[in-house]
């Protein structure tokens, strides 16, 4: 048992499903993502969801400063003991789907994240940064492998998402590695994956709400041509649509998943350029 192990059974900890608490203790393993991170002594690093502090004590030994959330009270003795003598590290008990993000960022400056998420929430937080963060420079996360896939996913294929889309926007997304279920504790029913997001590179759009608005009417009903689905979501006629994906260069039944984010772009150009 690892060091986080005995100290989690002495402080009688119990796991909680409801938290995701899957936790990893695998020291190469928590090196090698503080590595995809590109965790630097200059670094500020936001991690969300601490666990027994595994993750946090290789980041602060890497980093300048590491602010942990941890939703979990019951680990407060827990951390206590494993982050000992981390003193550029310290542990927020809250729920970070509740913190005011653009307050955190003023006191974080630039900064970025690192997470071991519940995998119920991790779509949810990486939604949050991409669209609400401006401080932040990239985000290491490990999700379940078919999430990786879909955040990693190239257009046309069934992967291919609104999540995809929102990534391409802000920038550019890798499989940095695959992690077997076996490296958890308690171990969970899934593998899982790695992935590194740089907040740079995106594709360049006139209006990020107006390229939000195209990706979610591409996506509303992937039965649907793009052309009837922009019908509904911005409430034209057949002959509005039909003139915009001509001009576009789009044939008629086009699907939104075949576009790739830049064709996403142009489209919500051609949009703005009419209203
Ligand atoms: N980072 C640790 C590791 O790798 O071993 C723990 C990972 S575990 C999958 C996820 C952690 O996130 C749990 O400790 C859980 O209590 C915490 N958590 C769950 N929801 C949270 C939330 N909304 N805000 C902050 N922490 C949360």
């Amino acid at each position: 048992m690892s060091g986080e192990g005995e100290i989690l059974k002495r402080n009688g900890f119990g796991f909680k499903k409801k938290f995701g608490q899957n936790f990893l203790s695998d020291q190469n393993l928590l090196r090698a993502i503080a590595e995809d991170a590109g965790v630097e002594k200059t670094t500020t690093v936001l991690e969300i969801g601490a666990g027994a502090g595994a993750l946090t004590r290789i980041l602060a030994g890497c980093a300048r400063r590491v602010v942990a959330y941890e939703i979990d009270p019951d680990l407060k003795p827990v951390l206590a003991e494993t982050l000992r003598g981390c003193e550029n590290a310290e542990v927020v008990f809250r729920d970070f789907m509740r913190e005011d993000l653009p307050a955190l960022e003023k006191e974080l400056k630039e900064y970025v994240v690192v997470a071991n998420l519940p995998y119920y929430i991790t779509t949810p937080v990486v939604l949050r940064f991409l669209e609400e963060a401006a401080l932040c420079r990239g985000i290491t996360v490990m999700v379940q492998e078919e999430v990786a896939a879909r955040f990693s996913a190239r257009e046309g294929t069934p992967e291919y998402g609104a999540i995809t889309a929102a990534i391409a926007l802000r920038g550019t997304c890798e499989i940095t590695r695959k992690v077997p279920r076996t490296l958890f504790y308690p171990r969970p029913n899934v593998d899982s994956a790695v992935v590194r997001i740089r907040f740079t590179g995106g594709v360049a759009v006139q209006s990020e709400k107006m390229y939000r608005a195209v990706v979610r009417a591409a996506f509303s009903s992937r039965r649907k041509t793009l052309e009837n689905n922009l019908m509904t979501a911005f409430l034209w006629d057949r002959a509005a649509a039909h003139a915009l994906l001509e001009e576009a260069g789009f044939p008629a039944n086009v699907r939104g998943e075949t576009l790739s984010p830049a064709m996403f772009a142009r489209l919500a150009d051609l949009i703005s350029a009419r209203s």
